[in-house]
């Protein structure tokens, strides 16, 4: 019988449904009474999700991993990750992404899309695969040494796990002989899987073997375009943390190992941080540590400020690549004059699981996960109280309340979540609702039944507590972004 306690009934069950109920608690022991109908199937109302039904392992059995994961240096959001069953480890520097962090990573790639479409990228999707004859041809199969996974096919052909696709973009603008110059700028980017063999993969999805990545490759006319196009990127990285709520530094970067003459990090300022920038307090030079000579303190920007030192997680990079590839694969253009030219590249990386977890990293409590509030899993969890207690009959205030949210905010369909373990306390419940960080949570408890129901709301970003009425709580929730 329990688990048709917690479906959602349509509206105009709801009396029926009520009545069933109470007969079937007045008439408790009594098998003949019990029986309770089945919902009528609607295909226009979801049901919500139930925490008791929802795939998020937390108490795991695995001893061995337990010791193992303490040997391997943590933090904070590995930790909270764990615990909260959102990633699991399987080999080092590789993660099962379970269920809510997939939700997550979803609604991140759909903040991603819009900012990148809003410049003019279009989105493709480059094989993982890649030929090692690409690589020799710009030589990095050698320069980049053992952080290339590679491996061999069943001819004895060499291949390489993309760690970034310079080759195999610049090779497929190059086989379209009649690219014109109207036709660019030409942004394509890809959001996949990547593969780098991480000397020493550690800080959960922070530094792993094997991670999301956007890459966009830009190609232009000039230099002059070029720039252009590297600064509509990174004005796009700024808006798109902005966005997410993350506080987030473009620094002056070295170029290393893709090569180019221009190129920025984008950083968010967190001691675990495994790069070095240096800040000015006087104007806005913002710098990695590598790009400047060592003893240097003072402001090579406005000569008067001094620089100070802070940690950072690099979640973007953006590089100006000239000719350097597109010369050797011969990407070429037809210009105005009909002429053969070679176009000037761009290349810029967005960390997406990175984000993810640098975005936990920094703003969630030890007790805690706070999420950007538009790429939370769930917005809204609801707490029915507890069975048996003495305000036990507001459980169907509850069912209602969840009702009314699917119907009345479309933008929270499927955002809902109802923790119906309710053979657990609510400050139980609580505690698992502030772990795993759901925006806003919604008690369904004593308030509920007064002449006016009122339910207590805490948004977890701020920790406030609040005792609104259904109408109150609607328009609160009316405000909520998602994507
Ligand atoms: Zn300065």
């Amino acid at each position: 019988m329990e688990p048709v306690m917690h479906q959602v009934w349509p509206k105009v069950f709801q009396p029926l449904r009520r009545a069933l109920i109470l007969s079937k608690r007045s008439h408790s022991g009594c098998a003949e009474h019990s029986v309770v109908l089945e919902p009528p199937t609607s295909r226009r109302i979801r049901p919500p999700h139930l925490v008791s039904r929802l795939y998020q392992p937390s108490h795991l059995r695995d001893v061995g991993q337990e010791t193992r994961l303490q040997a391997e240096m943590t933090c904070k959001s590995q930790r909270l990750m764990q615990k909260a069953g959102l990633i699991h480890p399987s080999n080092p520097g590789c993660y099962y992404y379970l269920p809510a962090t997939v939700r997550s990573m979803e609604k991140l790639v759909r903040v991603i899309d819009e900012e990148m479409q809003q410049i003019g990228g279009q989105k493709l999707d480059m094989p993982s695969l890649c030929s090692a004859n690409l690589w020799k041809t710009s030589e990095r199969w050698d320069l980049m040494g053992k952080e290339l996974f590679r491996l061999k096919d069943r001819h004895d052909g060499d291949y390489c796990l993309g760690p970034t696709h310079e080759e195999a973009v610049t090779t497929l603008v190059a086989h379209q002989t009649t690219l014109s110059y109207k036709q660019l700028p030409l942004l394509l980017y890809q959001i996949t899987r990547k593969f780098r063999d991480e000397p020493k993969p550690r800080f959960g999805l922070l530094r792993g073997r094997e991670f999301y990545m956007k890459d966009m490759y830009s190609f232009d006319v000039s230099e002059e375009a070029a720039h252009r196009t590297y600064e509509s990127v990174c004005h796009a990285y700024t808006r798109l943390f902005a966005r997410l709520g993350l506080h987030c530094v473009q620094v002056q970067a070295d170029t290393g190992m893709i090569g180019g003459k221009l190129s920025h990090e984008f950083q968010l300022p967190a001691d675990i941080g495994e790069d070095n920038l240096l800040v000015c307090g006087n104007c806005s030079f913002s710098a990695n540590v590598e790009t400047l000579s060592s003893d240097d303190k003072s402001c090579p920007q406005c000569k008067t400020g001094t620089l100070s030192e802070s940690k950072g997680i690099e979640v973007g990079h953006t590089f100006y690549l000239g000719k350097k590839y597109s010369q050797i694969f011969n990407a070429s253009f037809s210009n105005a004059q009909n002429r053969s030219c070679v176009t000037e590249m761009g290349c810029y990386g967005l960390g997406v699981t990175r984000i993810l977890a640098a975005a936990i990293e920094v703003l969630s409590t030890e007790e805690g996960i706070r999420w950007p509030g538009l790429i939370a899993p769930y917005q809204v969890c609801v707490l029915p109280p507890k069975k048996g207690s003495k305000v036990d009959e507001v459980t169907l205030l509850a069912d209602d309340l969840v009702h009314l949210l699917g119907e009345a905010l479309p933008c929270l369909r499927g955002e809902v979540v109802v923790d119906d373990r309710t053979q657990m306390t609510i400050g139980k419940r609580l505690k698992d609702a502030k772990i795993l960080g759901y925006p806003y949570v919604v008690v369904v408890g004593q308030g509920a039944l007064e002449d006016t129901p009122r339910f207590e709301v805490i948004c977890q970003h701020t920790d406030e507590k609040m005792f609104l009425s259904k109408e109150a709580l609607l328009d609160l929730l009316t405000k909520v972004e998602t994507i």
